[in-house]
């Protein structure tokens, strides 16, 4: 299948072009042609049938014939050791940890898809290439970790001083060998417009290969599709009306979702969960889509004032905010409500709930009161295991919460980062004399 991008659908690319180039060359982000159906049969059987199973399936209805069914479940297996379990809150609710991964947030589940896919496609190139990201804080881990060593792949991460918490910058800057953290003095979405320029830079391009791995990657973004299969699949009644919650900064997670949704999952509604970075929720109300810069929260990894998938988002449901809102809900929180929040999860479910979740509990609960659902199955999208925010966490519940073996050996590490301005210029030069 080819790939189109949502600034021009005339500029098509196939599957291999796609994942490498990550962005389409006139700046728009590749979509596949076609979304294909999952088909009844397949949601049908779909409990009988294990994660890695529920991946395969789902994925070769778009990657095949690109890639032969045998290479698909190698690399799926390779890919995932870990799974998506969803935790019973009460009759109605649920949790879906998508926190078992290597770096302990979701972006584990995309992010090692799309390194095992880009080392698929390029075990036949001469030229090494590098992989530029741009982090709000758990896409840089989670990207490292699934490139860390790969023969031929430079990972370069950018990420924006002091705006990201003590353990994600830990994580990010404590690889070495063939990964690179930039500190960027600027905010994630200057980040993230240092990364779009150098797609775009015709020298750059000529000199090196270069790929991304944000979310703005489509290899990032459809693996995401598995694990809402997989929540479904999980739930013990699956007639009720199914509402997912995601915590959402760049759209991606959300879009994901989108996608699962147009392959055939029956989801009865999507609520975009923000923090105070709330573009899409008065986008909804207004019709206006206006980017605003950052502002900082303690669900930092959704900081952010331009959320790259909206573009992917009004291509699947249509460039109206009326039609986007007959499937999305979306709703915005201060600190105060989600500190208030994770509190309230411990006293009513004893569950320790990471800031990003918490925000994701409190819109599922804005919607199902406005909605006045009584029956149904919401699952709240937890994005990251609670102890990568342990300061907070611990602050809110006041007790202490245990420290995961792999975060705890992160944490001695000695960081290493190389500190950069937010002028294309700089970051320019860097990476041009690195090489
Ligand atoms: C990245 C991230 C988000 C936001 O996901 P998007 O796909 O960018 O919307 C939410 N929570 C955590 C913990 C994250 O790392």
């Amino acid at each position: 299948m080819n790939f189109y991008s949502t600034k021009n659908k005339n500029i098509s690319v196939p599957l291999r072009e796609a994942v490498l180039k990550g962005i389409a060359e006139d700046g728009g982000l590749f979509m596949p042609e076609r979304i294909p159906a999952a088909g009844k049969d397949l949601l049908n059987r779909i409990s009988s049938l294990a994660f890695n199973e529920i991946a395969f399936e789902v994925s070769r209805l778009i990657f095949s014939p690109d890639i032969p069914d045998q290479d698909l479940k190698n690399i799926i297996n390779e890919t995932y050791y870990f799974s998506s379990p969803i935790i019973k809150f009460n009759r109605n609710l649920y949790v879906l940890e998508l926190f078992h991964g290597p770096t302990m947030a979701f972006k584990d589940f995309g992010a090692r898809f799309t390194a095992s896919l880009i080392s698929y496609f390029v075990k036949d190139e001469e030229k090494d290439i590098t992989i530029l990201v741009a982090t709000s804080g758990d896409t840089g881990s989670a990207v490292a970790s699934a490139f860390y060593k790969m023969p031929k792949i430079k990972i370069v991460l950018l990420y924006p001083q002091g705006k990201i918490s003590e353990m994600q910058e830990k994580q990010i800057t404590t690889y070495g060998e063939n990964v690179t953290a930039l500190e960027v003095n600027g905010t994630f979405d200057d980040c993230q417009s240092l990364v779009k320029s150098a797609f775009a830079d015709v020298e750059l391009n000529k000199k090196m290969i270069l790929s991304s791995s944000n979310s703005i990657n489509i290899a990032r973004l459809l693996p995401q599709a598995f694990y809402y299969f997989s929540a479904y699949a999980q739930l013990e009644d699956k007639s009720k009306p199914l509402v997912f919650s995601v915590p959402s900064g760049n759209f991606g997670n959300l879009t994901a979702g989108l996608i699962a949704f147009k392959m055939g999952l029956p989801v009865y509604k999507f609520v975009a969960a923000v923090n105070a970075n709330d573009v899409f929720p008065s986008y909804l109300k207004s019709g206006k889509f206006t980017p605003k810069p950052s502002v900082k929260t303690i669900s930092n990894a959704m900081d952010v004032g331009n959320p790259s998938n909206f573009f992917r988002i009004t291509d699947l449901l249509g460039a109206n905010h009326e039609l986007v809102g007959r499937v999305i809900f979306s709703v915005s929180f201060s600190d105060r409500q989600t500190k208030d929040a994770i509190k309230e999860i411990k006293e009513k479910f004893n569950y320790i709930m990471d800031p990003h979740g918490a925000v994701g509990y409190l819109a599922l609960k804005k919607f199902i009161n406005e909605s006045k659902l009584e029956n149904y199955n919401g699952i709240i999208l937890e994005t990251a295991h609670p102890a990568k925010f342990i300061n907070i966490v611990e602050n809110a519940v006041e007790q202490e919460i245990e420290m995961p073996e792999a975060l705890k050996s992160c944490l001695e590490k000695k960081k290493s980062a190389v500190k950069i301005s937010n002028r294309f210029s700089d970051f320019k030069k860097y990476i041009l004399n690195r090489n």
